[in-house]
């Protein structure tokens, strides 16, 4: 969603680094681009123009020193990078548990912003840490709104509190009474009260919300915001605090086309943390927020801790301790372990997202390969793995014509395609021995084999760098420094 404002600060960022020595002239050229940048994403005028007066301030206050420094435009991208980090909340916030359970979460927000997909993300999440969510249907205006909780309720084995048929039908209040009641007597540490949203801000739907408000008192009201609304956003958001008040924001469909004004101007206008992100209409496209990770990809540098968090959940513990003691041991990575990789992959979504992930994806001739992407790739790729037999898996050399006919024909793919995998898959093997024999990261990343090598220059850090434990580098490097050297070559 950040594409167009990333581009932006990308052009900024390069006529920056262009110039040898900065100028006071240069630093506030640069501001101007950036406020221009920042309005034209729908940001609000107050947040633009405060972000720029401290990025000014800031690094005109550095100047001076700037004069030595031999990476001038580096300092001057920190000054912007720590900005775009406050403006956006600064630290990441957590839900605060009560003390006393059940911890009442309650959501509000306008009808369609995403409330009550967003309470099944919600309890999904938060089961999945270990807790026993309770959702309510409190939401008993919108047509369907009851049913729709039930169904997503029912999907994820979370229990569901709908004692009123809903579509116009029960009074919520008594509803999100007698819900924490009913989960103080099953023992649920949380409850999840989705609310009625209308179509506008309304006097009707505040009076509702501020009712249950004030029988619950939640540990929590979440506003939900659609972040494809724009400006739209944030009078929303100060109309919702002024009527009902809320502790933080969720922000939905962050995954829409949308400029990202919203995302960028609600913490600062409203003075609340944004507390979660949600980003497709699957269950697991959902996230607390942090925005350190958000100003990395308005920066243009990508959000690689995300990518390795849902990598390590994706993967079992089993499997990537496996594959951890294979690359230590020097054992080779087979096809069976790559099958193994190709299901967590699956798991962990859509391979444009991912892909969009690693810095440099907005620019435009990456997310033009990036957009080629097809995640059928991974069924397909799939596919031909499982058509093996497991010494084939584990030992592709034994892949002869016939072999490779017969899989072909069983995965429904051609023997091309069968034999672009063999090779793309050889060809990561090598990668791996030469990470592990110390030769460090070659030019090319070691994408699974099943993925497009798309990064010809991404530089992961080497695991032979990684400490003790690593297998020891085969040859022994030679130090740079000529003393050092002489002694390690015995001179
Ligand atoms: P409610 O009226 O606030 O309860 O809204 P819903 O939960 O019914 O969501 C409205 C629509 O938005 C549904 O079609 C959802 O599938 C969709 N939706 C919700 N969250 C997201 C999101 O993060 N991304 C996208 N693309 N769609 C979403």
């Amino acid at each position: 969603m950040f594409e167009s404002l990333s581009n932006k600060f990308s052009d900024v960022f390069g006529a920056l680094r262009k110039k040898g020595r900065i100028t006071e002239s240069d630093i506030e050229s640069t501001c101007q681009e950036l406020r221009a940048a920042l309005l034209d994403a729908d940001v609000a005028l107050s947040v633009a123009e405060s972000f720029v007066s401290k990025v000014r301030e800031k690094s005109l206050e550095v100047l001076p020193d700037l004069r030595q420094s031999t990476n001038q435009s580096q300092e001057i991208y920190a000054i912007i990078n720590q900005e775009l980090v406050a403006i956006l909340g600064g630290a990441a916030r957590r839900i605060r548990f009560s003390k006393n359970p059940p911890t009442v979460i309650m959501l509000a927000g306008l009808q369609g912003s995403g409330k009550t997909t967003l309470a099944g993300k919600l309890a999904l999440f938060l089961k999945e840490d270990g807790n026993t969510p309770l959702l309510v249907a409190a939401d008993l205006q919108r047509p369907n709104a009851v049913t729709q909780l039930s169904v997503l309720a029912e999907s994820i084995k979370v229990p569901v509190f709908a004692p009123e048929p809903g579509n116009g039908v029960g009074d919520p209040v008594s509803v999100a009474r007698k819900a924490i009641a009913f989960a103080q007597e099953k023992l649920h540490n949380i409850v999840i009260i989705d609310t009625a949203g209308r179509l506008g801000v309304d006097e009707e739907l505040m009076k509702e919300a501020k009712a249950i408000q004030t029988a619950v008192i939640p540990d929590e009201t979440l506003f939900v915001v659609d972040a494809m609304i724009g400006q739209d956003a944030i009078r929303t958001a100060q109309a919702f605090e002024s009527g009902v008040g809320f502790d933080a924001v969720v922000l939905t469909k962050l995954d829409g086309d949308a400029k990202g004004g919203a995302a960028l101007s609600i913490a600062e206008v409203t003075g609340k943390p944004i507390l979660f992100t949600s980003t497709g209409e699957k269950l697991t496209d959902f996230d607390y927020f942090f925005p350190d990770r958000m100003a990395s990809r308005i920066l243009g540098m990508g959000d690689i801790q995300t990518l390795a968090e849902q990598a390590k959940k994706a993967m079992d513990g089993d499997s990537a301790r496996r594959l951890e003691e294979k690359f230590v041991s020097g054992e080779d990575f087979t096809l069976e372990d790559f099958l193994e990789q190709l299901q967590a992959m699956k798991k962990m979504g859509s391979m444009t997202k991912l892909l969009g992930m690693l810095p440099g994806a907005n620019n435009a001739a990456m997310k033009k390969q990036i957009d080629s992407l097809d995640d059928k790739e991974l069924v397909r790729t799939q596919a031909i793995v499982q058509s093996m037999t497991p010494e084939e898996r584990r030992n592709p050399k034994v892949l002869n014509g016939s072999r490779r006919a017969r899989i072909a024909l069983g995965s429904g793919r051609t023997v091309t395609e069968v034999n672009s995998l063999v090779d793309r898959f050889s060809a990561a093997q090598k990668v791996m021995k030469q990470m592990r024999s110390g030769g460090g990261m070659p030019k090319g990343m070691a994408l699974p084999a099943g993925m497009p090598n798309i990064m010809p220059n991404a530089a992961l850090p080497s695991r032979s760098t990684q400490g003790a434990g690593s297998q020891p580098p085969k040859k022994k490097s030679r130090s740079g420094n000529p003393a050092k050297r002489a002694a390690q070559e015995g001179r």
